[in-house]
């Protein structure tokens, strides 16, 4: 049986960074977005918290959370400030949590201890010209003596203006596609590593995003991250952990701005009384709040479920530590479109109505935005289908046992039709095995006899 409710340290952490969040960032969160900056010392003030390491062991000072918890503490911030939600899970999950998955323990030792105190992570794949297809990016590392020259321009980095240390993704072989791809760990400052003007985005306008240029920026060797090659690896494991987090960061918007359209319908007079007094508009909320607690209980299953989710996606389970398998899921994804990306379009609809005017001083202005700056910032709707859909084909492919995993899955009380199709397997192996052992078996039988 799944458990979908929080433990008591976890309803006390919530409670805890739900208490910093309405205190010390609530009120400034809208100047934040106007002035497209969240300030250094709100970062630092989750770092004091420790949440600047959630997914990394104690043993190398972070919090070794689960990814439920970390879900939660995510879903918080976000709540508050989409930016410092954004700024927050990026720097967790594929700024700081390679280093640790990937990393040597003198890399661990050299870089983690910044990384879960003070300093922001970032994660440089995309190029002008390699977004969804991170695959095609162009970027090239050539190997000099004991360092690699790096030359290229990405795009989009979050965190990139401050961040003490980045991941850049770069080509080392032209001829091995997918396999040619090498993850780097770049130092802010590091000679050729050329800072871009932040983006001037629609949402999010508080977490900075910039373009790099990598004018033969030296790294020396022992700043690769994983083996040479294994940067495509790297960079699609890490960002399946990724967009759990950004499921939470959904989460705690859909939640500010349903408490939005609650608060502007009770206040709001119309025809002799509140809007929130006629049916037509609570059919829209009980519709909206159907959708909150819909993606909450998607969300809660899935940290539970990762092994099943792991084998959608092909990766193996044995590579990975806890915390990432914890982490992983291209259902996200699924979450995300499905129920997010809907919200959004009826907040826009129920809610912006005769206030759409009042531009960025309005709340729900930079809610709403944020929301739409989201379907880009983790992959499109279209890539998360694909995904999804590929996940789901892998799945059920060529064995035709959907139905029968199904129905064992029911009647055993087994939580997902993927565990129920494993039994199946080892079932379906186990009679094939006696079938073929049954001749010898009987041939010894009655030569005994
Ligand atoms: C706020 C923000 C923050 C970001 N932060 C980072 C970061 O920290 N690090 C980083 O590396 N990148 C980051 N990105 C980049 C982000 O990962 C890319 O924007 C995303 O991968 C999509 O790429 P693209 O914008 O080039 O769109 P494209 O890939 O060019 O897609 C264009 C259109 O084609 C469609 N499409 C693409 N593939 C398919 C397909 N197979 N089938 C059907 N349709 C398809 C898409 O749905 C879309 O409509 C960020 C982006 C934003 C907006």
């Amino acid at each position: 049986m799944l458990d979908y409710d929080l433990s008591e340290d976890q309803i006390a952490i919530r409670d805890a960074v739900r208490e910093l969040c309405d205190k010390e960032f609530a009120p400034h969160s809208m100047r934040w977005d106007a002035e497209a900056q969240v300030p250094l010392e709100a970062v630092q003030r989750l770092a004091e918290q420790g949440f600047l390491g959630m997914g990394i062991p104690e043993e190398w000072g972070g919090l070794g959370y689960d990814a439920r918890t970390i879900c939660v503490v995510i879903e918080e911030i976000a709540r508050v400030s989409a930016a410092l939600g954004i700024m927050i899970a990026v720097h967790n999950s594929v700024g700081a949590l390679p280093v640790f998955r990937f990393g040597t323990d003198e890399q661990r030792k050299r870089y983690l201890p910044r990384l879960v105190s003070k300093e922001l992570g970032a994660f440089s794949l995309s190029e002008p010209g390699a977004g969804s297809d991170a695959g095609a990016l162009e970027a090239t590392a050539v190997r000099d003596g004991d360092a690699y020259v790096l030359n290229g321009s990405k795009n989009w980095v979050t965190n990139g203006m401050r961040a003490g240390v980045i991941l850049v993704f770069a080509r080392t072989d032209r001829a091995a596609g997918n396999k040619g791809l090498s993850c780097f760990i770049v130092e802010r400052g590091a000679k050729g590593l050329v800072l871009g003007k932040p983006e001037d985005k629609m949402g999010l306008r508080g977490s900075d995003t910039v373009a790099l240029t990598l004018e033969d920026l030296r790294v020396p060797a022992d700043q690769r991250l994983g083996a040479e090659g294994e940067g495509f690896k790297i960079a699609m494991s890490m960002l399946d952990g990724g967009r759990i987090g950004v499921a939470a960061q959904a989460l705690g918007v859909m939640r500010a701005a349903f408490h939005e359209a609650v608060k502007y319908a009770q206040q709001r007079q119309a025809f002799g009384g509140p809007l929130s007094k006629l049916q037509a508009v609570q059919f829209k909320l009980a519709e909206m709040e159907r959708r909150v607690q819909a993606t909450r209980l998607l969300l809660q299953r899935w940290p539970g479920k990762a092994k099943a989710i792991l084998r959608g996606t092909g990766l193996r389970a044995a590579e990975l530590p806890p915390d990432l398998k914890a982490l992983s899921s291209i259902n996200a994804f699924s979450l995300r479109t499905a129920h997010f990306d809907e919200d959004m379009d009826d907040l826009l609809d129920a809610l912006l109505g005769n206030k759409q005017g009042r531009g960025s001083r309005w709340r729900q202005a930079p809610l709403t935005l944020a929301g739409v700056a989201w379907r880009l910032a983790a992959g499109l709707a279209a890539g998360a289908a694909v995904m999804v859909g590929a996940g789901l084909a892998n799945r059920w492919a060529d064995n035709g046992c959907y139905d029968l995993a199904c129905t064992l899955q029911a009647s055993l009380g087994i939580a997902d039709p993927a565990d129920a199709l494993g039994l199946l397997w080892i079932v379906g192996i186990a009679v094939l095995g006696a079938g073929a052992a049954a001749p010898f078996v009987l041939r010894w039988w009655r030569g005994r006899r």
